[in-house]
C-alpha cells in the first residue's frame, strides 16, 4: 500500500506556518505570563518540529517533555483506541503544562490525553494544536489554540508522516496518489 506512488501538493507554506506560529505564540505568552516555568508536553511523533519551533518563539521559561501514544499504525485510518507508549518522564501536580499536538482528527487522541493529564492536577492544562480537521471529529473536543483549520484531506510534511515518510518537508503538504484515488 505504501509503496502506490504518489505525490505531496503544498497546502501550508513554511513562511505560512512560520507566521502563524509568532501570532499564537504570543497570544500564549500572554496567557501563560504568571508561569514560573511552563511544562511543554509533545505528542510523538508528528508534533516533534512545531514543538521545536514554538518553543523557541514562546520566551518563556520552559520544560520540554514527550508522551507517545499509539496513533494509526501505518494505515490512514485511526484506530480509535489510544493507547500511551511512552509517558511523561516528570509529574505535572500543580504545573502549568501546555499540551502540542500535530492534528486533531477524530478527536479521540486529544480527548484521551487531556482526561489523562487532568488526572494528574496540572495546575493549569492549556492545548495547541497545529491542524485541525473539525468535519472529521467523532468526539467532542477542541484545542484551545488551533493554528490552521484544514479540510478532510490527509496531510503530510512538518513532523507530519505518511507511513514514515515525509516528516522532514518544511511545508504542509496534502497527498495525491498517481493515477487518482
Ligand atoms: P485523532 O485521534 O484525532 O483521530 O487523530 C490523531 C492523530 O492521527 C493525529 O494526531 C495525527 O497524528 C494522525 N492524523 C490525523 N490526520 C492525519 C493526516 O492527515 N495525516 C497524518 N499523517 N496523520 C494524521
Ligand atoms: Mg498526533
Ligand atoms: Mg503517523
Amino acid at each position: 500500500m505504501t509503496e502506490r506512488p504518489y505525490v505531496v501538493d503544498e497546502m501550508i507554506s513554511a513562511k505560512a506556518i512560520a507566521a502563524r506560529i509568532e501570532e499564537l505564540s504570543r497570544e500564549i505568552k500572554r496567557d501563560f505570563s504568571q508561569t514560573d516555568k511552563l511544562y511543554v508536553v509533545g505528542l510523538l511523533r508528528g508534533s516533534f518540529v512545531f514543538i521545536a519551533d514554538l518553543v523557541r518563539e514562546l520566551d518563556l521559561p520552559v520544560e520540554v517533555d514527550f508522551l507517545e501514544a499509539s496513533s494509526y499504525g501505518d494505515a490512514m485510518e485511526s484506530s480509535r483506541e489510544v493507547r500511551i507508549l511512552k509517558d511523561l518522564r516528570g509529574p505535572i501536580e500543580g504545573r502549568d503544562v501546555l499540551l502540542v499536538e500535530d492534528i486533531v482528527d477524530t478527536g479521540h487522541t486529544l480527548n484521551h490525553v487531556i482526561s489523562l493529564l487532568q488526572s494528574r492536577s496540572p495546575k493549569r492544562l492549556r492545548t495547541i494544536a497545529l491542524l485541525d480537521k473539525p468535519t472529521r471529529r467523532e468526539v467532542d473536543v477542541r484545542a484551545d489554540w488551533i493554528g490552521f483549520e484544514i479540510p478532510d484531506e490527509f496531510v503530510v510534511g512538518y513532523g507530519i508522516d505518511f507511513a514514515q515518510r515525509n516528516r522532514n518537508l518544511a511545508f504542509i503538504g496534502k497527498v495525491r496518489f498517481e493515477g487518482g484515488e
